[in-house]
């Protein structure tokens, strides 16, 4: 039977490489992001691309919606009406997250409360969904998308580290809870990855202390998740895709 993957931030970045790649390797693909018109770019880069959404009978399909990761209710609504489509979910990747790079003393309260209702409590949703699933199926890939920043730390992201380090504490202890149903939890932590998020940050002079000298690709982090997908015996590990960053550390 074929597997399914759900990859919530799927519609560009990190999570729009890692749904293109778990589709080229045979997998049903849906998509989530908030916004419709990235979720309908995402699906007609595609068709572009001279591929059929959704492929005939016995070929992977590949289906997007809108979602937001913070609303609880819909993220239940949305992952029941795919894993009726679609089948249940072999693998889910948690990539959608935001950022809002200001010192602390700056940073405003509804700034703090986004990012950690995007990167950590929206993971925490779309995990309680899908694991009742996995549970009565005895398998699963859960894969959350870290940061290094969320053991190295870094000035100017004291919330958005935060989450990461956060997702990194959820992340293990669903691993010693489910694991014993056959379930796995790891995080991928990238380091400076070229994306939206990190266009005007991820500047020249930062490539000088990553130990492999230039920044990753979206790429990159998506083999990671298909490796940890693939797998069978690792669970709670943090998996850091980021040139030797946080060993500089
Ligand atoms: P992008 O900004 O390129 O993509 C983020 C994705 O998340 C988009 O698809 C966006 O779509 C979606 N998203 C954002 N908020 C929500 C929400 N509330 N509900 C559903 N979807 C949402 O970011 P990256 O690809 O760079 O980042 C992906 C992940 O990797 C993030 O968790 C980020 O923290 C992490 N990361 C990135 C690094 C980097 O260097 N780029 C380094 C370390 C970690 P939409 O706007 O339509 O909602």
């Amino acid at each position: 039977m074929m597997k399914t993957c759900i990859v919530f931030g799927g519609t560009k970045g990190i999570g729009a490489s890692i749904a293109n790649c778990f589709f080229n390797h045979q997998y049903n693909v849906a998509v989530f992001s908030r916004h419709q018109e990235n979720v309908t770019t995402f699906l007609n880069n595609y068709k572009r691309k001279g591929t059929k959404t959704p492929r005939t009978y016995g070929q992977p399909q590949l289906v997007g919606f809108a979602c937001d990761i913070t609303n609880a209710d819909a993220v239940q609504e949305v992952l029941g009406a795919v894993q009726k489509q679609l089948g249940p979910v072999h693998t889910l990747v948690n990539a959608a997250g935001i950022n809002r790079d200001a010192l602390l003393v700056q940073t405003k309260h509804d700034d703090v409360m986004a990012q950690i209702n995007t990167n950590l409590v929206g993971t925490i949703h779309t995990c309680k969904v899908v694991v009742r699933s996995m549970m009565r199926n005895k398998q699963g890939c859960i894969i959350n998308i870290g940061s290094v920043v969320g053991s190295t730390g870094n000035a100017g992201q004291c919330i958005y580290s935060a989450t990461k380090a956060g997702l990194v504490g959820f992340s293990k202890s669903l691993a010693r809870e489910v694991g014993p149903r056959g379930i796995r939890v790891n995080v991928i932590a990238p380091g400076f990855i070229k994306t939206d998020m990190t266009r005007n940050t991820v500047t020249e002079p930062l490539e000088k202390i990553i130990p492999l000298r230039r920044f990753g690709k979206t790429e990159e982090v998506a083999e990671a998740a298909l490796f940890l997908a693939s797998t069978e015996y690792i669970t709670g590990e943090v998996l850091y895709v980021d040139g030797g960053l946080h060993t500089a550390f």
